[in-house]
This record gives C-alpha cells, structure tokens and sequence, in this order.
C-alpha cells in the first residue's frame, strides 16, 4: 500500500500564519501564508525574510490565486496510445506502471535509455531524490534541468574562475555598493525586489549604475549610463574595459599578486581591445566606453550584476569569466559591497545546482567525470565502487536529440514545460512524438508538453508541501506546508521513492518525508565548498533563513573568500584570456535582423501560473515582436499588426510592437506565450539550440530573423486570460 504520509494527509492545523516562500523568481522573497485550514486566506510578505524585508512583487503577491484552480492535475492519468484521451488512474496504478514500463526500457535498452528533464522551481528534496534514483539505482546520467537555459553558464564560468559554483556576494552587500553594473539583465522586471533595494541604494549620493543592454528596458531607464552594445558582444566590452583600467593604473597589483593566477596571460592579451576597435565591435561610442571605464575606474565598491543576456549566448561562458576578471583585477571580491553577482532566473536552481541535478554533476559540486567524486558519492550512498557511469550525461539540447534519434527511449519530466520553453521547438516537438515513453510530472493541467505524455504524475505546489529553496544569494529557507494537496497530487520527490520501490529499489530511496531527503542531502555537502551540515528543517524552522558555506563546525559566511583564499588546486582564482569571437548567428539577406528574447514583469515562464491571476494580464497581454520604428517602416508594417517571424529554424505568429526602446536591426520577444496561447505563438518556434560549448547552454539571444506581414491578420485579443487558450489545448490532448 502507497504511503500518503507526506500527501499531505497529515493534520494540519487550522487557521494559522505559514512561513512559505514565493515560487517565480531567485530573489527568494519570504511570505507569510495565512490559512483557515483548507483554503489560504491571505498572502503576504514576510518581514523578517532577509530577501525582501515583507515586500513581494505582483506575482509574488497574487501567488494564492495559483492554488485551487480547475486547471489542476489531480489525479495520475495514463493512456496506452497517443490517439487516445488520458484517463485517470489510482496513484498506486501510476506507480506500477511506470516502473514496469522503466524495467521494460532497462532491459531493452539499458540504463542510457532513459532520461530525466527536472526543474528549478523544485525542492532540494525533490531534486535530490530524483538525481539519486537516476544516477545511483536506474544507473543512467542522463539528468538534466532547465537550469541549462537559464544559468549554466555563469555556474561553469564561476566553478572555473574562482573553484566553486554560486556567487560570492550576498543582497546585503547592495546597501554597501556604490557603484553597479548591470550586463544583460533586466532587473527591474526580472528581480523586482532586488532591483528595488539598488534603487534605493542608487538614492543615495555619489552612487553610480551603468546597464549594458540591447534594448533600453526599464533598468536601462534608471541607470545613469545605458551601453546599448550589438547582441554578443559583452566579451569584447569587458575586455577593453579591462585594458582601460590596466592603462590608467586602477588595477590592484597586491591583490593580484596574492590571491590569483593567470593575470599576465590576460594583460598580454587586452591590447587586443583598444577603445576604437570595442567601439566598433560593439555599437557603441567611445565616449561611452571611456565613461563606463571611469566609473568602474572610480568605484570603491562595485557589485556586477548578470543574468540570461549574458548566459544564453555562444559565448556565455568566456563572458561570466570576463565580468570575474574585472573584479579579481581591481581587488573588488570578498570584500563588503562588491563582487560579481549572478543572479539566478528560478527560485530553486541554486538548490538544483547543489544537489547536481545536472548531466555531469553528483551532490555537493561533485563533478561525474572525477573519480574521487564518483567513489565519495558511491559510498555515502552505499553503493559498489563503480556503480554511477563514468561519463557525464546529455545536456538539455543534446537529450532532446537522443530522443529524437531514438537513443534515448523514455523520459521523465518533471516541474517544467520543454515544448514550450526549448530552443528550437519544432525539433524538440518530433523528439516527443518519437519517444518510447513521456512521463510528464506536473502540478497543472493542460501543459504544452502534456500534450505527449503517456503518463501523468499530479505534483503539489510548494504551498502544498514542506521542503527548502535556495535562492540567489545562496539562502536556504524552509517552507512550511500551508494547504493540502488537491485529489492524489503529491510533493514531487514522492512518485520517484515508489517508482523506485516498485521496481525493487527499496534501500536508500525508502525516506517518508521531506525532512529526512534534506538530512541527507545536507550531510553530502559537509567539507565541500557549498557544505551545509549544519542545516535541517529544525534548525531552519527554529533560526530562520540560513546561508551557505553553513559547515556542522563553523559559522555561517555571508561573504565568501573572504580570506582571499579559493577552492581551486592552487588556492588561487584563476584569470582567463577570453578571445571574443564573432560566432553568434549572423544576419544574412534573408534574415536580415537580429532577434533577441526576455521576459516582463508580470508573467512567469510558460504562464502555467500566471495566466490564472487576471491583474497580472494587464499590461503586456499577449505575445509581440517589438521593433524599432525606422525598421517598421522601411518593412511597411504598422503598430499591433498581425506579423510572423522567420527563422531558419521556423516561423513564429505574433504581433507587432514598434518600440523605441529597440536599436535599429534587433526585434526583441517575450518569452511567456507558447502554444496554449495560439498557434505557432512561441518566440521558440524560431530560436536557436546552439550552444555555447563549455556551458552547453543554448544561445537564445542572438538569432537571425525576418519579419513579415501576416496574411490572416488576425485582431490582437484584448485581454490575457487563461480561458480561450486552454482550449485550443484541449483540442490537442
Ligand atoms: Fe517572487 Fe521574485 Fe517577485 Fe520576490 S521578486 S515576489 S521572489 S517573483
């Protein structure tokens, strides 16, 4: 009999105050739930949570109204054809049979048969129990996450630079900055709250903000300096900016000299990038470039801040080791107020990262293709010497293709939306109609990529469920569960411990609750650069959100290397000489504009949350293509007019925006409206899979387009409400 002991089958009392967190972005903001014992009554900010001190953004406020909704899944379904509607089935019958249908592949195919695509927006616990079963019992590293298109790269570029993944700066050091420099980041509608701290920060005299972004967004707006470099070109801008700071002496010689390596490679090189070749290559004048260089010149405590503009392009990689470079040069790390800070896009992906939820990751930044690290995590787990495979699995795009190509047979999707939210859909699309078996784990129902499930798992949300997030800043909290789950829906990490028991891998995946996972994810980190054994739920619950390093022996470190001493061989940071090159897709006569994608602020991804809180559909309502008005006119095309994108790729339906915020030559979509919204909406119709090679991260934002009137010039819907998409849908599933 299936345990529902952490269903959410136990009592939980009545009307009281829950400490949860926001699910959307990786500010982390802290809330309070109250609840009158089944539904939650209010929502609001909690003011003792050190990411948002009681304030929530839009989303972040209306998060109740994502709760009790009729699109839920509640019930496990399955079918045994495609051409058949799902049907609901018992939890316990979901169990066998998707265990059966993974021994059939196991024993047809071996363990590479399989694949798991995971989320950041689940719990450490979640993730962690899933990496185990894949790569400790089923034996298959193919285990990937949306992390992939979202931070890869800054994670590869820090574990390179400076030993160890996650940023070395805290939110605090933002009320201690006096200057910031945002490259391709949006914060002011990514991070809200984030951004709302700098701005008050930027209240303050003699502190500076300098935005290096295609388009003027709204955080261009409040910088004193808006770069509008071309689309890939960040590279070749930190590395003249480094060459300027070298030439006027703003450098921190003592610094350098005891805390890195690699600086005289990197100074031989940056006379590559004088002011008048930067200018070139990047669009910019060099006032500009000079004016940037002073400021950064003149800070005595400079924080960077960067995000998907910088980690989703070929060059993502050499870019965040760029920006790190900029900092170990002038001394502006480990110290309060400064750093380089990644900002990460979901609310778990840091957590993610520190389970290894990743194709060539194990628990506590382990690395797959160590085999130190592979012994360590065979023993904690107790498991024989050479149990998990020696070599990293598929990235993202790369499993998506063995699904296409038939080396990969079946996968198991969990928290995310790939048909949606992948580069390239119309690849992405044959690969799931030609696997074997698609599970798709969700909480709502339909979904782009339910669409080709043969199995549905119901998942709560984290409103429904205890378990721990770790946010951008590196803070573990604890959520509290407030509600219970709807129908058979269960905290995510629950179907893979029976799947796991069914098929008869009983020891060391037999937890019953979310607490237990958490203890021993938590002692897999001890003595590693992301150790938190000192933490559990108790201690979370009892002493509140806690950072990591968090080591059973020690104190908690806000700040990191602080010593100026770094978790790689040498001790030492490392300094890269990155070459920029002119890789990213280039326009061509055909294509002859760049596109370049983002998100705004009152939608979250594939909008399989937002899009039921009708107040956040005001405003950007309804998919676009935003273009500068002196390319609108050389096309003849009019404000709001039905157009269609082209890329080599495919053809994406939308509608004009003509935007004077754009550069002439770069159109700009949002990311949030797929094909529940209408046909052939995604801006991922068109979009790139190619990746950059150390990172394997897509490059989404550069990717040559045209754009053409559309002949069925259809009227832009005047609202964007859940309704009439979701029926397109259902004619799908
Ligand atoms: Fe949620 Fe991010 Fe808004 Fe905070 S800033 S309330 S975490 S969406």
């Amino acid at each position: 009999m299936l345990s529902r002991e952490a269903a959410g089958s136990r009592q939980l009392p009545h009307t009281r105050d829950a400490k949860t967190l926001c699910p959307y972005c990786g500010v982390g903001c802290g809330i309070i739930a109250t609840t009158d014992g089944s539904r939650i009554t209010k929502i609001r900010g909690d003011n003792h949570h050190p990411a948002n001190f009681g304030k929530l953004c839009p989303k972040g406020a209306t998060v109740a109204q994502t709760v009790d909704v009729r699109t839920r899944l509640r019930h496990a379904m399955s079918r045994s054809s495609r051409a058949q509607e799902p049907s609901c089935v018992t939890a316990g019958e979901a169990v066998q049979h998707v265990a059966d249908r993974l021994n059939h592949i196991l024993q047809s195919h071996g363990p590479e048969g399989i694949a798991f695509y995971l989320s950041g927006q689940l719990t450490t616990e979640s993730q962690y129990l899933f990496n185990k079963f894949a790569k400790g019992y089923l034996r298959t590293n193919h285990v990937d996450s949306n992390s992939r298109l979202c931070m890869s790269s800054a994670a590869s570029a820090m574990t390179l630079s400076l030993g160890s993944d996650g940023p070395p700066t805290c939110y605090a050091d933002i009320d201690l900055a006096d200057t910031f420099l945002f490259i391709g980041s949006n914060a002011a509608e990514c991070h809200p709250i984030v951004f709302g701290r700098v701005e008050r920060r930027l209240e303050k005299r003699r502190t500076h903000c300098v935005v290096v972004d295609p388009r003027r967004t709204k955080t261009a707006e409040s910088a004193n300096l808006h770069l509008a470099v071309r689309p890939g070109t960040d590279l070749a801008l930190l590395n003249g900016l480094l060459y300027l700071l070298d030439m006027w002496g703003k450098i921190d010689p003592a610094f350098i000299a005891a805390h890195t390596e690699g600086w005289a490679e990197l100074r031989a090189m940056l006379p590559q990038y004088p002011p008048h070749r930067v200018s070139q290559i990047c669009g910019i004048g060099v006032p500009e470039l000079l004016q940037t260089a002073k400021t950064i010149a003149d800070a005595k405590r400079l924080i960077t801040f960067w995000t998907m503009g910088v980690n989703q392009t070929l060059q993502g990689t050499f870019t965040s080791n760029a920006i790190i470079n900029l900092h170990l040069a002038t001394g502006q790390i480990g110290k309060p107020g400064c750093g380089p800070f990644s900002l990460t896009g979901q609310p778990n992906a840091m957590g993610g990262r520190d389970v290894g939820y990743m194709s060539h990751l194990l628990p506590g930044q382990r690395q797959i293709a160590n085999a130190d690290h592979r012994l360590q995590i065979e023993r904690f787990w107790g498991l024989p010497q050479g149990t998990i495979y020696p070599h990293a699995g598929y990235d993202a795009v790369r499993m998506f293709d063995a699904l296409e190509s038939r080396d990969i047979r079946a996968i198991w999707i969990v928290g995310t939306n790939p048909a949606a939210s992948m580069p390239n859909l119309p690849k992405i699309r044959r690969a799931l109609e030609r696997a074997d078996l698609v599970i798709v784990q969700d909480a709502y129902y339909p979904t782009e990529t339910t669409r080709y499930a043969d199995v549905l798992l119901p998942a709560a949300v984290n409103l429904e469920q205890s378990g721990t997030f770790c946010n951008s800043e590196r803070r573990v909290t604890l959520m509290e569960q407030v509600v219970k789950p709807p129908g058979e829906a269960q905290p995510d990490w629950w179907w893979p411990r029976h799947v796991a028991a069914a098929m008869s891998f009983t020891r060391g995946m037999w937890f019953n609750t979310a607490e237990d996972i958490f203890d021993e994810f938590a002692r897999s980190t001890a003595g590693r650069p992301n150790d938190q054994s000192a933490l559990s739920h108790a201690t979370l619950r009892a002493k509140g959100p806690q950072i990591w390093p968090c080591p059973a022996l020690g104190a908690p470190q806000e700040r990191r290397y602080t010593d100026g001493v770094f978790p790689t061989s040498s001790g030492r940071a490392r300094f890269f000489a990155r070459e920029h090159l002119t890789a990213e897709e280039k326009t061509t006569a055909k294509f002859p504009l760049l596109l370049t994608t983002g998100r705004v602020a009152n939608q979250w991804h594939t909008r399989t949350k937002t899009a039921l809180v009708p107040a956040l559909g005001k405003g950007e309502a309804a998919p676009s293509v935003h273009m500068h008005p002196a390319d609108a006119e050389s096309l003849f095309l009019q404000d709001r007019q039905a157009v269609t994108v082209h890329s080599s790729r495919g053809e994406s339906a939308t509608i004009l925006r003509i935007d004077a915020a754009m550069s002439p030559g770069l159109v700009w979509m949002p990311i949030h409206w797929n094909e529940l919204w209408g046909k052939r909406a995604s801006c991922n119709e068109i979009t790139t899979d190619a990746s950059d090679l150390q990172s394997k991260q897509p490059a989404l934002k550069c990717c040559a387009v045209s754009v053409t009137a559309r002949a069925d010039d259809a009227a832009e819907p005047e609202t964007a409400t859940a309704v009439a998409p979701l029926a397109i849908v259902h004619r799908h599933v």
